[in-house]
């Protein structure tokens, strides 16, 4: 059986108190690798929209991975941030897959 298409949220949730929005974009000008971003200031999370729709599961999970870490005060180098997050942002996609695990 086909998996459902993924939805992309309008919102997800970090803690009780802190909501984050989640949007498309085209790209990222300054940088046109990029495919993602958290801004932890204006609580966005960005996702660029041409991507694959696996792609675009693993940029949401790696972008929460930013807001989790920020919004839970948890104090580690940026570059093993971005380390961890890299390597989880795949087996994360695939545990929610596989588990049928959905945004409401
Ligand atoms: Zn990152």
């Amino acid at each position: 059986m086909k998996p459902k298409p993924f939805k992309l949220p309008n919102f997800v949730r970090i803690t009780h108190r802190v909501k984050y929005r989640v949007r498309f974009v085209e790209g990222f000008p300054d940088d046109p690798t990029q495919v993602g971003e958290c801004d932890f200031e204006h609580k966005v999370i960005s996702i660029k929209r041409k991507q694959r729709p696996t792609r675009i599961q693993e940029t949401l999970w790696h972008e929460i991975g930013h807001a989790l870490i920020r919004e839970n005060k948890i104090e580690v180098d940026v570059d093993l941030e971005e380390y961890i997050i890299k390597r989880c942002e795949k087996p994360l996609a695939r545990i929610i897959r596989l588990n049928g695990l959905r945004f409401k």
